[in-house]
């Protein structure tokens, strides 16, 4: 999933200081998942700034809706009457479902009602771990399912960095080495030859952004970015 946390109030009470009308638009996957910009988090915010409005005497009207994601055009046109009843949007979704947003209606101000952490998982209730970067060179299967690009603090392809104290990373001693992690889980799987194979230079450098991915059954009709 898509973690995420809701910018600070006075952040979004700036950003909104120049519009009367606005609608909070959340997104029902990710970021209601990591409590941040869910159809609650929208009522949450929603009720925050008509408070703080009246205290002000400054005049502010709140719509609020939320679609089932918002990084899919099908849900977005889901918005088009509050779109055009408000001067501008609060999107509650990740960086990606913001930007969508914006592209498809793209004559109002859509603005970042949340900052976009990381991809990672539930722990559990109110805790998240970042998991992956979305390097498009998955090593998982020689890494015991553990990503040393993500969960090891340097990143190392091929460690430990010999900086590893009983099994606790250099660069924050609170957390454990990955590349420990990394012997461990190969030995108990059986696999620990693999801890021996040396991984050729990333070629993160050479990729092109924005990526794009087009599935093999839909290759003819978006040839274009073939
Ligand atoms: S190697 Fe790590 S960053 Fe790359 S795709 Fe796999 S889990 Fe994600
Ligand atoms: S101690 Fe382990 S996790 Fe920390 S930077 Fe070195 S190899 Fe990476």
């Amino acid at each position: 999933m898509i973690v995420a946390e809701r910018k600070p109030f006075a952040e979004i009470e700036a950003m909104l200081a120049p519009y009367k009308k606005v609608l909070i638009a959340g997104c029902g996957t990710c970021v209601a998942v990591c409590l941040a910009g869910g159809e609650k988090e929208v009522g949450l915010l929603a009720a925050e700034l008509s408070i703080a409005s009246k205290i002000k005497g400054r005049p502010l009207a709140i719509s609020q809706a939320t679609v089932e994601r918002q990084c899919d055009r099908e849900f977005l046109s889901e918005l088009k009457d509050p779109v055009e009843e408000n001067e501008a949007i609060l999107s509650l979704a990740c960086g990606a479902g913001i930007q969508f947003l914006a592209e498809i209606y793209d004559t109002k101000p859509v603005l970042p009602g949340v900052n976009t952490t990381f991809i990672g998982v539930n722990e559990a209730v109110g805790f998240w771990t970042e998991r992956c970067r979305a390097c498009h060179e998955c090593v998982l299967d020689q890494t015991g399912g553990i990503c040393p690009k993500t969960v090891c603090a340097k990143g190392i392809l091929n460690g430990p960095c010999g900086g590893t104290v009983h099994g606790q990373c250099e660069v924050d001693r609170e957390k454990p080495c990955a590349w420990t992690l990394i012997y461990r889980r190969l030995e108990k799987t059986g696999r620990l030859d693999l801890i021996r194979k040396a991984f050729e230079p990333s070629r993160n450098s050479l990729r092109i952004t924005p990526a794009y991915q087009t599935h093999a059954a839909y290759k003819r009709r978006f040839e274009a970015h073939e």
